[in-house]
């Protein structure tokens, strides 16, 4: 510290007791955890104080004891100040220095994509105030990653996505999105948690079944980490709910028909915010990120129209094996971690297939069509 070098140094020239009373006290102050402003004024009142006095009294037994004139005093107390102000300025550039990103930099528009930026349609109200040690503790793994390190822990913290579905899929991005420390997560499920959802749903216990799954998973968040906060909707996401999505940064579909993921895209397209998107079912799952707004295709530019009945069932008639929505569903939080810190590369234009039977990934590239009925004319006049 400046100041203490500075009066270090006046005690060497002086050799003051005075200074010697006074380094103690501000030693004592900095033991006790006394810094920044406080420290600083209450340094400079106690000077001050000194000063008056001396002043007053110059002949005093008072200014004798002290053996400083008012004219030095006052010249120290400069000194003091000016040393403080410095410190406070050079904290001030520092931290202007490191300035965080606003949006989390993996949701800023590719090069090519929107020519215009987008605009953050609500203000964040996600907690603002510096991580506490329990946090930092909590999250220090993230934080000696290159790829995420303090800020992007900070842009998890800041982010607001929602999860739309709470069964296979949605179990293990909601645990995996509270542990990260996503600030904010929204989980919209309309189901209750039944005994056949147990043998992949690991975000449920025996003791859940029967209760919403929005409650029962919310509270599974909540348990893990107090530091997020969660809102349960106990309802489904329809194609009408763009004006909610566009409060988020991002969406994540867990969700397992045909017409959900379709009106969720819509929606999503609509309020111009990127959709994780996975799919499981018996062996083999997928996932992709939707994000026409950003140069990446929409659902409806894959598929474009519903599946034939039975062509693609869902997992209560065509079963699943336990783990697989533990894998889809992991990746798709790993995603969504990316996205928000703007680490790596998204899936944005391709998507992963995993065969869990023969222990083999493939990657497509998939591609945005102009005269897509969703994303095609938004896309055009944006871009
Ligand atoms: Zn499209």
């Amino acid at each position: 510290m400046p100041v203490l070098v500075f009066l270090a140094v006046l005690l060497l020239v002086t050799a003051s007791w005075w200074l010697i009373v006074y380094m103690l006290m501000l030693g004592g102050l900095i033991w006790l955890g006394l810094g920044g402003w406080r420290l600083a004024l209450v340094a400079a009142l106690v000077w001050a104080g000194v000063l008056g006095v001396v002043e007053l009294a110059p002949h005093g037994a008072f200014a004798r004891l002290i053996g400083w004139t008012p004219r030095g005093l006052a010249a120290a107390l400069v000194g003091i100040v000016l040393l403080f102000g410095a410190e406070a300025l050079l904290r001030l550039v520092r931290r202007h220095t490191r300035t965080l990103p606003d949006r989390a930099p993996g949701l800023v528009p590719l090069d090519g994509a929107a020519a215009e930026p987008i605009a953050d349609p609500v203000p964040s109200t996600a907690p603002v105030s510096p991580p506490d040690d329990d946090e930092l503790t909590r999250y220090a793994r993230h934080i000696v990653l290159r790829e995420l390190g303090g800020p992007g822990q900070a842009a998890l913290r800041r982010a607001r996505v929602l999860v739309v579905g709470a069964g296979g899929l949605g179990a293990p991005v909601c645990l995996y999105l509270a542990a990260a420390g996503v600030g904010r997560i929204t989980l919209a499920d309309d189901d209750r948690v039944g005994l056949s959802n147990l043998q992949r749903q690991v975000i449920f216990r025996g003791t859940d079944a029967g209760r919403p799954k929005a409650q029962a998973a919310r509270d599974a968040m909540l348990a893990l980490n107090p530091h997020v906060r969660v809102t349960a909707l106990e309802r489904r996401i329809t194609d009408a709910d763009a004006g909610l999505i566009a409060e988020h940064d991002l969406v994540i579909d867990g969700t397992d028909t045909f017409a959900a993921r379709q009106a969720i895209n819509a929606a999503c397209v609509a309020a111009g915010v990127p959709l994780i998107a996975g799919a499981i079912a018996q062996w083999e799952g997928q996932l992709t990120v939707w994000d026409p707004r950003r140069g990446a295709p929409c659902m409806a530019c894959i598929f474009p129209e519903a599946p034939a009945p039975g062509l693609a069932p869902a997992c209560a008639e065509a079963g699943v094996v336990g783990p697989l929505p533990g894998v889809i569903g992991s990746m798709m939080a790993l995603e969504a971690i990316k996205i928000i810190a703007g680490a790596g590369d998204a899936l944005r234009g391709r998507m992963l297939i995993f065969d869990g039977l023969y222990g083999e990934n493939r990657v497509m590239k998939i591609a945005r069509r102009d005269d897509c009925a969703v994303c095609g004319s938004g896309h055009s006049r944006l871009g």
